[in-house]
């Protein structure tokens, strides 16, 4: 691997280099698959793996080369789509599926004031699975407590699913500053 230096141009200044230079990677289907820096961008690239759609207006330099920074990439070959248990099953994870939302209130919480709660309740067998569990707030999951919402009277945002990988994409995108060249390829939202 050649050593390289990072060098900005002015136009970028160098404080938002480690935030604001990585790379949005596309399916060969052109769909956005995934957010990776822009280091591991070089090295999908240096194998050859990615076509380079768009640049940063960056560079970095080796002994005796510059390399433009890829903004967005392209794989060579398709990959198939992680489903079911592509996404890990956790806490976080049913958090940012139902976009940090009481699926009972539908107010937006911070991640401390959201409860797993038991579509139905794991007193009446309920297991914890994508599809028995929603974000609830403190005071919903107290109201809701060991009842079906049915039984509660408390409807459900949406019934729960299992994500694919596209709802965590969409959290990390909503989370980054977003590069003017990937809007374009991003076409939820
Ligand atoms: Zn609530």
């Amino acid at each position: 691997m050649v050593a390289l230096d990072m060098v900005s141009t002015t136009r970028s200044p160098l404080a938002d280099i480690s935030t604001s230079l990585k790379a949005l990677v596309l399916n060969a289907s052109y769909e956005p698959l995934r957010i990776v820096s822009w280091q591991k961008a070089l090295i999908l690239w240096f194998q050859d793996k990615v076509e380079i759609l768009e640049y940063h207006k960056t560079f970095v330099r080796s002994v005796s080369e510059n390399f433009d920074l890829p903004s967005v990439l392209k794989l060579k070959t398709y990959i198939k789509h992680k489903r079911l248990d592509g996404v890990r099953f956790c806490r976080e994870n049913v958090y940012i599926r139902d976009n940090f939302t009481c699926q009972y209130c539908v107010k937006k919480f911070a991640q401390k004031d959201l409860t797993i709660d038991h579509v139905l309740p794991a007193s009446q067998g309920g297991p914890k699975i994508w599809t028995n569990v929603v974000s609830a707030c403190r005071k919903c999951n107290q109201t809701k407590a060991n009842r079906t919402p049915e039984k509660a009277g408390m409807p459900l945002l949406r019934p729960p699913r299992v994500p694919s990988w596209l709802p965590v994409l969409e959290h990390e995108i909503l989370t980054e500053k977003i590069p003017g060249s990937w809007k374009d390829y991003l076409r939820f939202k």
